[in-house]
């Protein structure tokens, strides 16, 4: 087995020892809440949002996209499981806004193994084995954050399932601060209605 396969199950075995009374908690978000936000390694939504176990959801992509399966589980997260206030929560210095959906799906064209960035330009290391499916995947990459935000909390706001009642939040996260910048045209995009 790996190291990291290693590390995560001994990881792992202190969490479960120390477990305390998580067990009986509820299934439905305590605190009521929904975070969409990516999936960057330097992205703790529990920490930068203050969430306990039990307190909320997270629902992360590459991005904190607004994608149809985001809006998938935003949608039961209100309607099933009690939500009533959401957060979309993109951040600085994201890889979504490194490369263009014909540069990915030509470098996998090329070669499925992970590719190198230069500051520039991204290069495949090899050059065997792509497959061109790449070409037909929307990869929602973002241009602009303070813009990929305020188009997900409209998108998620003009959804058809989504409640008019649930307040939606558009923010950008500091990965050199760890503070959150409230996009204001976006937070006012998702006011709930009257
Ligand atoms: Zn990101």
């Amino acid at each position: 087995m790996s190291k990291i396969y290693d590390e995560v199950l001994s990881a792992n075995a202190g969490y479960a020892g120390s477990f305390g009374d998580k067990g009986s908690l509820a299934l439905p978000p305590a605190r009521r809440f929904a975070i969409l936000t990516c999936m960057d390694a330097r992205l703790d939504p529990a920490r930068y949002a203050g969430l306990a176990e039990g307190d909320a959801h997270v629902i992360r992509n590459a991005g904190g996209r607004a994608t149809d399966d985001a809006i998938r589980s935003l949608v039961i997260s209100h309607k099933l499981l009690g939500t009533l206030e959401w957060f979309v929560i993109h951040h600085t210095n994201c890889g979504m806004e490194l490369f263009a959906d014909e540069v990915i799906a030509d470098l996998l064209e090329d070669d499925l193994g992970t590719a190198s960035f230069d500051g520039k330009a991204w290069t495949n290391p090899h050059h065997h084995g792509g497959h061109a499916a790449g070409h037909f995947v929307k990869w929602h990459t973002i241009g602009d954050q303070a813009r990929s935000v305020l188009q997900d909390v409209r998108r998620i706001r003009e959804h058809p399932l989504v409640s008019p009642s649930i307040p939606i939040y558009g923010f950008v996260y500091d990965v050199r601060s760890g503070r959150l910048d409230e996009v204001k045209a976006a937070s006012e995009a998702g006011k709930a209605a009257a």
